[in-house]
């Protein structure tokens, strides 16, 4: 299987910005079990400015633009330098992408994109792809890594992807509000009264927030690709996922492959 995992900065970082070492340990192994196992993987992780944060000593996630970039500049080299630290233990090779909105419209950059990601698989690499912060600004950039999930997904023909978060999936609702709130275990089409479910809320790190995850969830599907949210505190929720059982919320592809 081809698998598509993007993780949250809420999975890979505490609330204080630094990174969540025990976790991100975890999922670099359980990763480079499933690559052992012979999928192949591509990884899509956000924490840049999360993790430029926390080493920039910041006391929260800027607003303007120009402190964003910094952070994110700082930030994605701490995030490669720990990706490729923990995948060396594996003997995992890793390769970063970042990528902008404007370099997926062009249609030369996109599939010069397209080239080099099936090269990495071929030579057995694990891509592993960010926006690129430090240069997009509103008017260029994806804005949140659900979406880029979606996309890289679209893109490199994967079978699947799951999206790590820290909720265990979508609900019937609002969880945090209303205690008997239903998780759904799959979801066959995203109907008005699903997309309702959306919300607003994402972390004080991250971008996202079930709005962005219902977003992905139509760019994939319509592309014929499963799509799973699920929780990324337990990082052997993958093998399970990758197993077919029932974790989290699954949203069926549609119809036959594009
Ligand atoms: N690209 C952003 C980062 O690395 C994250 C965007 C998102 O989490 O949606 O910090």
């Amino acid at each position: 299987m081809r698998i598509v995992i993007k993780l949250g900065t809420s999975t890979l970082a505490h609330a204080t910005g630094h990174l969540n070492i025990r976790r991100v340990e975890e999922l670099c192994r359980t990763l480079s079990d499933l690559k052992n196992a012979g999928h192949e993987v591509i990884l899509v992780s956000s924490g840049a400015i999360g993790m430029g944060v926390g080493k920039l000593s910041l006391k929260e996630r800027p607003s303007d633009m120009a402190t964003k970039q910094a952070a994110a500049a700082v930030g994605q080299c701490e995030l490669m330098y720990t990706y490729d630290k923990l995948f060396s233990e594996y003997n995992h090779t890793v390769a970063q992408i970042l990528l902008t909105g404007a370099d997926l419209r062009d249609e030369e950059r996109r599939a010069n994109f397209h080239s080099t990601l099936f090269r990495l698989l071929e030579l057995g690499a694990l891509p592993i792809i960010n926006e690129n912060d430090s240069v997009a600004t509103d008017e260029i950039s994806i804005g949140d890594n659900d979406t880029l999930g979606a996309i890289v997904a679209v893109n490199a023909e994967a079978d699947l992807l799951i999206l790590l978060s820290d909720i265990d999936g979508l609900y019937d609702a609002d969880p945090h509000k209303c205690p008997d709130a239903h998780l759904l275990k799959t979801v066959s089409a995203l109907t008005d009264d699903i997309l309702k479910l959306a919300g607003d809320a994402g972390s004080a790190l991250g971008t996202g927030g079930m709005a962005t995850k219902l977003h992905a969830a139509q760019i994939a599907t319509e592309a014929g690709i499963d799509m799973v949210i699920a929780n990324g505190k337990s990082p052997d929720v993958l093998y399970r996922i990758v197993d077919g059982e029932d974790v989290g919320t699954r949203f069926a592809a549609k119809g036959v492959r594009v």
